[in-house]
């Protein structure tokens, strides 16, 4: 049996002033057929996870390209156009020379991913390479939960399953999960059949807190048994354009499309139902410090800056937050990361331990503020700053910086990417369980990392690129209603 894998993910905000191009997916390892064999990042883990499962069962490995890139705004045409078509090259090869045809082909890729000239690329991808492989080969999919789930997706693979967790943490169950209900397909011991429910709602979803948390377990609790081979949670990702953006239940049944339906809206019933409990309440900047301020001393309360999340395509630059804090003279304060190549260079030229004027941030847009012009002092410095990525290995932050100002700790880094784990600061020397407020520029993806210092975890909203008001995002593409933009997406004279 032949099975082929291939990675082409990122993660499109359409309304980002960023572009992705070669760079994006460069910066991040780019493989040609070696990406299972690679240092663990955020990329690869499917294709390592895959490749460990089908060498122990035997099978014959093709394996394609592996390119991620950091989420960002549309990616340029002929960047993904070359990528698609060198992954279809390397499938067209393997279903044709003589050792016989492709039996089962995986695909990782985000499920946000919007180019010029496509807003559905997984979907363009999978009803392309159903075209070479026929009807005959299995075609499985794992996305990220924050994906468009389209028809055109839905109609050209056999199994799509996305993350259950929120943060990541679930990237290579996902993977072991794909590999095997696409195994069993290709060996004819089941026949899955993908029914949707749009449960016309755009919003966040965090999982490790009820009540998320319970209905992750029971959508796992469902699965291998009653004829269900897999549930899924597609929490859409808003910041996307197109139009099938939204939350959308994956149900896979054995063969019996009316019970895969019929357990789809029962699930999306269960999320609406959960809606306003589910929804992250978000302070103001100032009602965020005067509550941790009021926390007296003890473990830091962290502050997560959800709007100017990298990983949801900001910028990382917005400086509204260290504004305030620098109004208000708080103290014992570690915040970041900043996205500021120029700051960091100008670090690097001073030198460690010197003091001098810097201006950081609030470069790249009108949703990064003001920049902010501070006396620092350069306290830590590294050529190659990283930190603990999601789901394990590494994720690069470039050459970094931190420096201190008006008792403020300030981490500044050369290469664009959220807060995942503590030494994001720590690998730079700067100490975190001394500090009042903890600021992590990062909507969700922080937690795990965090909330084991944390006496409190708070979500604060400012006016940066991915602010959280879903009943504002301006869609021109999305025509059917939408919770919370209405308040019943579901009555009739919508
Ligand atoms: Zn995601």
């Amino acid at each position: 049996m032949k099975i082929f894998f291939a990675t082409l993910a990122t993660e499109t905000n359409t309304f980002s002033p960023i572009p992705t191009g070669y760079a994006g997916f460069t910066a991040q390892g780019y493989y040609r057929r070696d990406g299972s064999l690679g240092p663990t990042g955020h990329g690869n883990l499917a294709l390592q996870e895959w490749r460990k499962l089908a060498e122990a069962d035997g099978l014959h490995i093709v394996e394609s390209m592996c390119a991620f890139a950091q989420p960002a705004g549309t990616t340029l045409r002929n960047v993904y156009e070359d990528y698609r078509d060198t992954i279809l090259a390397d499938l067209r090869a393997a279903h044709a020379d003589a050792s016989g045809p492709v039996d089962i082909v995986l695909l990782k890729m985000h499920g946000a991913m919007v180019a010029y000239g496509y807003d559905d690329c997984e979907g363009d991808l999978l009803a392309h390479a159903r075209a070479i492989v026929g009807p005959h080969a299995v075609l499985g999919i794992e996305l990220d939960l924050h994906c468009h789930l389209t028809e055109t997706m839905r109609t050209a693979a056999d199994v799509i399953i996305t993350y259950k967790e929120y943060p990541h943490t679930d990237i290579g169950d996902r993977a072991r999960e794909l590999y095997a209900l696409c195994l069993a397909a290709a060996q004819g011991k089941v026949k899955p059949v993908i029914a949707y429910y749009d449960c016309r709602s755009i919003s966040m979803w965090r999982t490790p807190v009820e009540p998320v948390k319970s209905f992750v377990a029971r959508m796992q609790a469902l699965e291998g048994k009653d004829g269900i081979l897999s549930v899924s949670f597609g929490h859409g990702f808003p910041w996307g354009d197109v139009a099938e953006v939204g939350a959308k239940i994956v149900v896979i049944a054995d063969g019996d499309r009316a019970k895969a339906e019929a357990l789809a809206a029962q699930l999306g019933a269960e999320i609406w139902a959960m809606r306003e409990a589910a929804s992250t309440q978000h302070d103001s900047v100032d009602e965020a410090i005067d509550h941790a301020l009021a926390a007296g001393d003890g473990k830091p309360v962290v502050l997560a800056e959800v709007a100017d999340n990298a990983g949801g395509g900001a910028p990382s630059d917005n400086t509204e937050i260290l504004r305030r804090l620098v109004d208000r003279g708080v103290q014992r304060v570690a915040i970041g990361c900043f996205w500021d190549p120029v700051a960091v260079s100008f670090c690097q030229e001073a030198g460690l331990g010197s003091e001098f004027d810097l201006r950081i941030g609030g470069k790249c847009g009108v949703a990064s503020g003001d920049p902010v012009d501070l006396t620092v002092t350069v306290m830590g410095l590294s050529d190659a700053h990283s930190q603990g990525g999601l789901s394990g290995g590494r994720a690069g932050f470039g050459p970094s910086a931190w420096v201190r100002a008006n008792g403020i700790d300030i981490i500044l880094v050369s290469e664009r990417g959220q807060v995942f784990h503590q030494d994001a600061f720590t690998g730079l020397g700067c100490t975190l369980t001394d500090k009042a407020i903890v600021v992590v520029k990062s909507t969700q993806h922080f937690y795990a990392g965090f909330a084991p210092i944390a006496r409190e975890v708070r979500y604060v909203a400012t006016a940066g690129a991915i602010a959280p008001d879903y009943a504002a995002i301006p869609y021109t593409k999305r025509t059917t209603p939408y919770w919370p933009r209405v308040a019943d997406p579901f009555a009739t004279n919508q």
